[in-house]
């Protein structure tokens, strides 16, 4: 049974696997290279996605990709390129984000490709009044909507914030569902030429695709207003006060503290890019980094979450170049073939993850299950070392954590033969000698 609870605990979820569910996140719009803060919501869809696989559940995982907005509109101007060949750069590179953090890719929705369907839901906002059209676009009419004067989620401070006043709305909480538009990449529509309104994109995409509550609607703490509950009231005004959600999976923010890196570039302090980060440290360790907290709550990236981050990797790491060798000095064998796991610790790392995604707990199993391996490296034992193996490789698949070693040529091969050979002669100087060569080649810890 899996399980998801709401951080207020007011909602929780247990996933039905009798039917097919259907999880929505909301994507990136494509102006620039993705930050690691921007892939914490897609990591921990990612985890989910894996567990609901590993568990035979029945899914459908969509992701939406804003390719137009004034922002990709601003960086087309500024770079003199059209707006679909800035776009095409970054999804390309988002893309491949998903192969380097070993994420399962999700059916990728782009917002340009469902125009007419946005369209389409607009008409009937305004078909049950519940939208008006002025001289910049079309409005949704949060005064007109029963549900917006009740709603808990609305922020208190909204009847305050004079700044989002527009003299052509009639209301400052009303937002563009059209944004009727002369310049940059435009639409024909039955008000004009123009574009969609961030607000209404995923909820007509969800409504075109899905057309009925979704299972898991996901994105970042800070989308809960206005974008998710904007995309809601939009949907409940059309059906009869349905929900969007049955559950909104929300992830924290990442901060950052002042670290090395910051240090010598101030620019990183703000904006870290996934693509540099996985090319200095690893996508385990930004797994790592973001599993050894809460999902909903904000990380702040310190030295020592990433020195400990590092650290659980090359721990994962050392196991597996053990097992390597010691697997072949008992097999004579390079290709590891043993499929027995220990079920009691598989469960027990499951268990973590089904009580909503809790990967602090699966991280803590995790640990065990390293010390009791090296425990029986340690006592020799190592059939019982590799049958533990066996399970954390099945754990560390459930949590996208990809560990590859570097394989073996004649030359280490030779090494490690001569070693044994010496060993075996009680030539001890000579053994130490070569053992500290394999130790350097990362072929022995
Ligand atoms: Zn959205």
């Amino acid at each position: 049974m899996i399980k998801l609870i709401a951080f207020d605990n007011k909602t929780t979820l247990v996933l039905e696997k009798t039917k097919k569910l259907s999880l929505y996140l909301c994507g990136p719009t494509l102006y620039d290279h993705a930050h690691i803060g921007n892939l914490r919501g897609p990591i921990l869809f990612d985890v989910l996605i894996k567990l609901l696989k590993t568990e035979g559940y029945d899914y459908r995982y969509y992701q939406n990709i804003t390719d137009i907005d004034d922002k990709i509109i601003f960086q087309a101007q500024q770079k003199n390129q059209s707006e679909k060949t800035l776009t095409d750069y970054y999804f390309i590179h988002y893309q491949k984000l998903f192969q380097d953090i070993n994420m399962l890719i999700p059916e990728f929705i782009k917002v340009t490709d469902f125009i007419p369907e946005i369209i389409n839901f607009i008409t009937k906002l305004l078909q049950k009044k519940a939208a008006y059209e002025t001289d910049d676009g079309v409005y949704f009419d949060t005064q007109k909507i029963q549900y917006f004067h009740s709603a808990s989620t609305k922020p208190k401070h909204l009847s305050n914030d004079l700044n989002k006043i527009n003299l052509n709305k009639k209301h400052f909480a009303d937002f563009a569902l059209w944004k009727k538009k002369t310049s940059g990449k435009k639409w024909a529509s039955p008000w004009g030429v123009g574009r969609p309104g961030w607000h209404t994109e995923c909820v007509g995409l969800i409504d075109k695709i899905i057309g009925q509550t979704l299972d898991v609607h996901g994105g970042g703490n800070d989308l809960t207003f206005p974008h998710h509950f904007n995309e809601e009231i939009q949907f409940k005004t059309l059906y009869s006060q349905q929900p969007l959600a049955k559950f909104w999976l929300r992830n924290g923010f990442v901060n950052f503290a002042e670290t090395k890196i910051s240090k010598s570039n101030p620019q990183m302090l703000n904006k870290f890019l996934t693509k540099d980060f996985i090319q200095k440290y690893s996508a385990n360790v930004l797994r790592f980094l973001f599993y050894l907290s809460p999902y909903h709550q904000d990380i702040t990236l310190t030295d020592k979450l990433l020195t400990y981050s590092q650290h659980l990797e090359s721990k994962v790491t050392n196991i597996f170049i053990q097992t390597r060798f010691y697997w072949f000095l008992q097999t004579k064998n390079t290709i590891y073939t043993l499929k027995e796991f220990d079920s009691k610790w598989w469960k027990k790392f499951l268990v973590c993850l089904k009580n909503n995604l809790n990967t602090t707990q699966a991280l803590d199993v995790l640990i065990k299950i390293i010390k009791k391996i090296n425990l029986f490296f340690v006592k020799k034992t190592n059939n019982e070392a590799f049958v533990l193996v066996n399970t954390l490789k099945k754990c560390l698949d459930v949590l996208g954590i990809k560990i590859q070693l570097i394989s073996w040529d004649q030359q280490t091969l030779n090494e490690i033969k001569q070693w044994q050979k010496h060993l075996e002669t009680k030539n001890y100087v000579k053994a130490d000698c070569l053992r500290k060569i394999l130790q350097q080649k990362k072929v022995l810890v």
